[in-house]
C-alpha cells in the first residue's frame, strides 16, 4: 500500500524521535520469518575465523542516522559478517566501508570508517536503512520475507518526515521502494535513474545506485567517482547546500 503523505501522523520533533525509538526498539525483537531468525542466528553461532573472539549482534538490525535527514539510504539487508555483527547497518563490512566513506566525502558522515557500534561515526542530513532487518542466506530473501519486513521501512520512512530522496542501493530495493510508494507503471532500474514518487507523498524522489557490492566493486561496474555522483545529485534533489559535514 502507497505510503500516505506524513507518514503516521507524528509531526513533532520529539514525538518521532520517541516514535522511532520505539520502532527500532519492535525491529531488533522481531522473530516473524522463521527462515531469517534461524540463519542470523546460526551465523552468529558459528561465526568467521576472523571474527571468532567477537559477540555477534544476531538479531534484527534497526536503521541508522539523522532523524532530520532529508536523504534516506535503503540497501537490501544486513550482511551476515557485517551489520549481523556488528549491530549496526552497513558495519563492518566492505560493502559499508564504500557506502560511509562516500557518503563522508559528500559531508554527510563525519567520518570515513563504519567498523562498530560506538566508534563516533554520525550521519548529519542521511540515514542509511534496508529493506529486510535480517541478513538472508544467500543475500535472497524470499518474497514473503520481503514483505513481511516491508511495513517496518514504511513506519520508519514516516517518521523521517523531512525525507525528500531515497537513494535505492540495488535493484530489488528499488523495487521494494516503488511498489511502497505505489509507482506504477515501474520505470526499470538504472545506475542514475531518477523516479518521481507519485501523489503528495513527503518523498519525491527515488535515485537508483548501483549496490556497493564486492561483486559491483571489484569487477569496476561501481566506482567511487559513480557513488560520488549519485551523492552529488541525492543533494541537488534535496535542496542541500554545503551544509553538515566539510570532512
Ligand atoms: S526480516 Fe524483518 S520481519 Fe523478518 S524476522 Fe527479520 S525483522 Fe522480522
Amino acid at each position: 500500500m502507497p505510503l500516505a503523505g506524513g507518514g503516521i501522523g507524528v509531526h513533532h520533533r520529539e514525538d518521532r524521535a520517541r516514535a522511532l525509538e520505539s520502532l527500532l526498539d519492535e525491529v531488533t525483537s522481531c522473530r516473524k520469518c522463521p527462515r531469517l531468525v534461524s540463519w542470523r542466528e546460526q551465523v552468529a553461532r558459528e561465526r568467521r575465523l576472523a571474527y571468532r573472539d567477537e559477540v555477534y549482534w544476531g538479531r534484527p538490525v534497526p536503521g541508522f542516522g539523522d532523524l532530520d535527514a532529508s536523504i534516506v539510504v535503503v540497501g537490501l539487508a544486513p550482511a551476515a559478517h557485517g551489520g549481523n555483527r556488528t549491530g549496526r547497518i552497513f558495519t563492518g563490512d566492505r560493502s559499508g566501508d564504500w557506502l560511509f566513506r562516500a557518503l563522508w566525502r559528500a559531508g554527510l558522515a563525519n567520518q570515513a570508517e563504519s567498523r562498530e557500534r560506538g566508534d563516533g561515526l554520525t550521519l548529519s542530513g542521511a540515514y542509511v536503512t534496508a529493506v529486510l532487518r535480517c541478513a538472508p542466506p544467500g543475500n535472497r530473501p524470499s518474497t514473503g520475507e520481503r514483505d513481511r519486513c516491508l511495513p517496518y521501512l514504511e513506519r520508519e520512512l514516516g517518521l523521517l518526515s523531512e525525507a525528500r530522496v531515497v537513494v535505492a542501493l540495488g535493484g530489488f530495493a528499488y523495487a521494494a521502494l516503488a511498489r511502497m510508494y505505489g509507482v506504477r507503471p515501474r520505470p526499470s532500474f538504472g545506475h542514475g535513474r531518477e523516479v518521481e514518487v507519485p501523489g503528495s507523498q513527503d518523498v519525491k524522489t527515488i535515485l537508483c545506485s548501483f549496490h556497493p557490492s564486492q561483486q559491483n566493486t571489484f569487477t569496476g561496474r561501481l566506482t567511487e567517482g559513480m557513488l560520488d555522483q549519485i551523492f552529488e545529485r541525492a543533494r541537488d534533489l534535496a535542496g542541500q547546500g554545503k551544509a553538515g559535514f566539510t570532512g
